[in-house]
Parts: structure tokens; sequence; C-alpha cells
């Protein structure tokens, strides 16, 4: 992990391209392994840093991209909602979804991405997942489950149910997705509500922390809940499986890492920085096997 104050480039920038992820906490970060992966699978020049920033410290990166120090960034929690006032362009899914996850910088303008939503599209894709006619359960209501509920829109699912701690961030994903998808169909609820019709075949996407390192024996999902004709994604990619994918497997339901998605919204950053499909170059399963080990 590169401290804030440290970032220097070595005044070779016109060579090597210089990338990082921002966020707080940092350390965990499994972006910068990744990144750097595939530059060496590909020989591309350039380099990848974790940096740990606070909110009051996005304007210190903000000049770096405007400088050129930094030829374009990730965002992580919690800092995808506060680097938009700093922004000149925002891409039209990243101002739909309110959030920003990958800032690039073309003719001396800042624009915000959000490939969050990209990743989970392909994750659900490469899995084969239809959600047409699937209710979709989303558990939690925060930053990644405004891009899940996006990708769910755009994918034509009609029906979500919304499950969440606290009610302001239920109330307030629900009006985003309709906001964008006036024709879909949402309930807040509480799983002891749910009925066995809501629960069969339901598409369950955990888009809370919970069962995240080091707290692995939690599970977001009570067991009771959980059916074989269900497919469960969990969100979260450290450990690779999580105790509610180990609960959705041992009955045989359909189990998805958050890790598929994290490497298809750092790829798609990637196609985004170089401006040519490098997602396309990859090998997709070498790339996973190689940071299963690390997850
Ligand atoms: P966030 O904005 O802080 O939202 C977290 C959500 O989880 C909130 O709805 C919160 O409920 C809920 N929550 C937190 N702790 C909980 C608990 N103990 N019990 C029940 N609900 C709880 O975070 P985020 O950005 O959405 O990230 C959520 C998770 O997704 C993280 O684990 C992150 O690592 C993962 N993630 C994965 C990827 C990927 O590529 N695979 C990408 C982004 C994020 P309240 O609203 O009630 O507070």
């Amino acid at each position: 992990m590169r401290e804030f104050k440290n970032i220097t480039t070595g005044g070779s920038t016109a060579v090597m391209k210089q990338f990082a992820v921002i966020g707080n906490p940092i350390g965990h970060s499994l972006s910068p392994r990744l990144h750097k992966y595939v530059f060496q699978q590909l020989g591309i020049n350039a380099t990848y840093s974790a940096i740990q920033c606070i909110e009051n410290q996005i304007p210190e990166i903000i000049e770096q991209l405007r400088s050129g120090q930094l030829n374009g960034i990730n965002i992580t929690l919690p800092l995808k909602r506060s680097v938009i006032p700093y922004l000149d362009v925002l891409s039209k899914h990243a101002q739909a979804i309110g959030a920003v996850n990958c800032i690039s910088i073309k003719n001396g303008k800042l624009i915000g991405h959000n490939t969050d939503w990209i990743g989970f599209q392909k994750a659900l894709e490469n899995a084969n997942i239809q959600v047409d006619g699937v209710t979709c359960i989303i558990v939690g209501a925060g930053g990644v489950a405004h891009s899940v509920g996006y990708s769910l829109g755009m994918n034509n699912a009609k029906k979500f149910i919304i499950i969440n701690r606290t009610s302001k961030r239920t109330e307030d994903l629900k009006q985003l997705i309709l906001s964008i998808f006036p024709n879909v169909k949402i309930d807040i609820a509480k799983w002891s509500e749910l009925d066995s019709k809501a629960l069969y075949q339901a598409l369950i996407v955990n888009c809370t922390p919970v069962g995240m390192t080091p707290r692995v024996d939690y599970s977001p999902v009570p067991e009771k809940y959980l059916v074989p004709s269900q497919t469960i994604i969990d969100i979260i990619y450290s450990p690779f499986r999580t105790k509610l994918n180990q609960a959705g497997q041992s009955i045989g339901a359909k189990t998805i890492s958050g890790l598929p998605m994290l490497i298809h919204q750092a790829l798609a950053s990637l196609d985004i920085w170089f401006g040519e499909p490098i997602s396309e170059k990859i090998q997709m399963g070498e790339l996973q096997n190689f940071l299963e080990k690390y997850c």
C-alpha cells in the first residue's frame, strides 16, 4: 500500500503510465495485484498502486490526475460519491447510478465512470444467469446495491425485493431503480415476510459486507430461506467462498462469488483508460485462478 503523501512519478509518466485505487481502508484491496498481473501478461508498461485517501485528500488526488502524474484511478469505499463534484463529465451510467468507481482523462477533462455495474453484468453473462421473470432479492442498499440494481434493471429484471437493515437507504435504492426503470415492481421486505413463491427460483444478491474476512462465520441470509432452485451471488470476494455461498452450495443452489465482478470491473476500467479492449486479451480463467489464492 502506498501512503497518500508519497506519490512520485520519477519523472517518467510519458513512458510508464501510473494508475491507482483510492479509498479507506485500502490495504485489503486486490486491485493492485489484479492490474499488475494484467500489465505483466500483456507487456503493458504501467504501474498500479493502492492509495489510502480520506475525503479531504481528494483534491490532491485530483491535482495528480490533472497534472498527469496519475493517468487514471479507481475509487472504492467510502469515496464513490464524494469524488463526483471534482469531475468535469460523468458517463450516463455513472450519472444514473450516482456513483463513480473509475476516473479517466480525455482532452484535459476528468471523466467519471461506473464500471461496477459492468462487472456485475459480465458476471451474470458469464454464469449464464437470466433475470427476466425472476424475483431479484437485493440484500443491502448501499453503493454496490445501486450498481447491482441498475445492472439487473438493464437486464430486464421486472420484480425486485430489497432487504436491508435501515429504511432510509432502502427507500433511496427503491427510488433510484424506479426512476430509471419505472415499470418494475419493487417490494421492501424482511426475510420472515417472504412466502415460498417469492423464494422459489429467486436470484439473491448479497450487497452487504456480512461474511467478509475476517468475520467469515456470518451470513446475511438465514439458511432456512435458501432453496435449491435459487441462484445466489455473494458480492463479497474475500473469502472466495463465503458462508452464504457454502450454505447455498450445500443444498444444490447455483452460487457465484464476487470475484468475477471485481475482475470485470477492473478490466472495464482498463478498456476505458487505454481506449482499447484490453479485457478481450486476457485469459479470465487464469486471472481468476491467480487471484483466488489471495482472496
Ligand atoms: P456500503 O455503501 O457501506 O453499504 C453497505 C450495505 O450493507 C448497507 O446497506 C448496510 O446497511 C449493509 N450492512 C452493513 N453492515 C451490515 C450488517 N452488519 N448487517 C446487515 N447489513 C449490513 O458498502 P458497499 O459499497 O455497498 O459495499 C458492500 C460490499 O460489497 C462490501 O463488502 C464490498 O467489499 C463489496 N463490493 C464488492 C465489489 C465486487 O466487485 N465484488 C464491488 C464493490 C463492493 P444499512 O443501509 O442499514 O447501513
